[in-house]
């Protein structure tokens, strides 16, 4: 297992290069800290151009032997016996997540391992079961894909669930025989080392996968800059991923971009209002706010609002605040000091916009003395904010719900529709013609009717607007990661063609 020491001798995090541990050509390294305790728990490398110029060396190996030549079985395979192998680790894995993130244990015994583990098994699944198109064309020809791997693919993820969503790529991008280079967030970096450690004893060949850890504007850009790495999948916020494709565009990489979120919930007056309160208190605060589809704008209309609030402000209330190891804790540390900082300013400009914080928004007092200088905040609710406002327009990616009424369909549309960004949006009712008008009139990738984070890894994942550029999930991350190559076959005997067209 690699770094899992606390304090002044944290251990080193090295790059995993060609099937092994390798330390930074530079030297350097960047503290991992716990967020909820302050402790530096590793000294991850500190990538540069050199060790991303090493893993593409090592991929381009590894698609020149045996894992170039991997059959579809033996891929599955691969990913089944990784799968398997995050199950073994499951509690070290949860702890090592919880610890780099900050989350709740429960959350990451309960969402962030089992997920990781369903993801190598889906698409050891669907490569199996994958089907390409044929086209007859006239009788005279047979056209049929083959689905080509790119060759090295770049893997870029975000600290808010590290496993989740570097399994959310890895997985597509082996079962399809590319090889990976992978730059996972440097604020929670230690899952993706035992990812690394697992796919070897799994059978994957040193090269197949490479991480390289680091910083985004060093580790990052170069992988996103690198010529031989021929698409980047990108999870992250809206500001990096438009460097990332400023980068990308002009050298013809395939290009994944999912990013930032300012997601409505949208309750009617008709909705069962006690699931809708389970299910806003879930969408707006399940890891501290900190997930891309959190719903952080709760629009409800007016008939049910004043009633509705004041039950949603007491259930925040009640969400029980504090150290992550705490099995009955629902809210751990954010991120960082840092981030905590900056959503705690998002609440200073709330207030002067002229919002009211009905509950939460502040340090909490209350916590055990191993976590009394964690980055912690109180679960908040805001509200008398015009749609117009800053604290209602960019992502918070916290703690954090605003809360605002509407009349009628056309302005909770209005209302919902009306931000830079269109990753998700749940909406509760009980009229059906209603879900289905409304859903297909929201601004939005994915929509959940009377549920939240309901997910099947075959459905299209992915953003509108600022919220990204193409999906992933099934056969969409297939075809991301993959290149269709289509062969015109001529029936024998099918006559002369016809005048060539284009
Ligand atoms: P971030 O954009 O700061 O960083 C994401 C990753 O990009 C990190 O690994 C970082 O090191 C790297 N990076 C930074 N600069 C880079 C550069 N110039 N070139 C290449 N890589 C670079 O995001 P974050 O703060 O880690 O994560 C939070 C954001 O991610 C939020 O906006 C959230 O909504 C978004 N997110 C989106 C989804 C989704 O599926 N749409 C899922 C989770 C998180």
């Amino acid at each position: 297992m690699p770094a899992e020491g606390h304090g002044p001798g944290a251990p080193a995090l090295d790059h995993w290069i060609a099937g092994a541990a390798t330390p930074p050509l530079s030297g350097g390294r960047v503290d991992d800290v716990d967020p909820a305790t302050g402790e530096v728990l590793a000294r991850i490398a500190r990538g540069d151009a050199d060790d991303v110029e090493r893993a593409v060396v090592a991929a381009r190996a590894a698609l020149a032997g045996p894992w170039g030549r991997a059959t579809v079985e033996e891929r599955a395979r691969v990913l089944e016996a990784a799968a398997a192998g995050l199950e073994a680790r499951a509690d070290a894995l949860a702890r090592l997540e919880s610890e780099d993130t900050g989350k709740p244990i429960a959350l990451a015994r309960a969402m962030d391992v089992p997920r990781a583990v369903a993801n190598l098994r889906f698409f050891a699944g669907a490569i199996r079961h994958d089907e390409t198109p044929c086209h007859r064309t006239d009788g005279r020809a047979l056209n049929y894909t083959l689905r080509r791997p790119l060759g090295v693919v770049g893997l870029v993820t975000p600290w808010n669930l590290p496993l989740y969503l570097l399994t959310w790529k890895v997985g597509p991008a082996l079962a399809l025989g590319n090889a990976v280079v992978a730059k996972p967030s440097e604020l929670t970096p230690r899952t993706a080392g035992v990812l690394a450690e697992v796919l070897a004893e799994a059978g994957l060949p040193p090269g197949a996968l490479n991480v390289v850890h680091g910083l985004g504007p060093e580790a990052g850009q170069a992988l996103v800059e690198h010529p031989d790495v021929k698409a980047l999948s990108f999870t992250g916020g809206t500001a990096t991923g438009a460097r990332v494709a400023a980068t990308a565009a002009p050298r013809f990489k395939k290009l994944s971009l999912e990013l930032g979120g300012k997601n409505p919930t949208l309750v009617f007056a008709d909705a069962d209002l006690e699931a809708a309160l389970d299910g806003t208190v879930r969408a707006g605060f399940t890891n501290q706010g900190q997930v891309c589809l959190c719903g952080s704008r709760v629009l409800v209309e007016r008939a049910v609002y004043a009633d509705f609030v004041d039950a949603l402000v007491a259930r925040v209330r009640a969400l029980r605040v504090g150290d992550p190891r705490d099995p009955e804790v629902q809210l751990g540390a954010l991120v960082s000091a840092g981030h905590r900082d900056k959503v705690e300013g998002y609440l200073r400009l709330a207030r002067e916009e002229g919002g009211r914080v009905l509950c939460g928004g502040e340090r909490p007092t209350d916590l055990s003395a191993r976590v009394a200088r964690g980055a912690f905040l109180t679960p908040a609710v805001v509200a008398d904010l015009g749609p117009a406002c800053r604290t209602v327009q960019e992502e918070i990616f916290g703690p954090v719900v605003t809360v605002h009424p509407f009349e009628g369909e056309a302005e909770a549309l209005a209302l919902a529709n009306g931000v830079r960004y269109g990753l998700s949006a749940s909406l509760w009712t009980r009229d059906l013609a209603r879900a289905h008008r409304v859903a297909a009139a929201l601004e939005a990738g994915m929509v959940w009717v009377n549920t939240w984070l309901l997910r099947d890894l075959r459905t299209p994942f992915g953003g509108l607007k600022d919220s990204g550029v193409g999906r992933e999930g099934g056969r969409w991350s297939l075809d991301f990661f993959s290149d269709a190559q289509n062969v015109c076959v001529a029936l024998e005997g099918a006559g002369p063609p016809p005048a060539p067209t284009a």
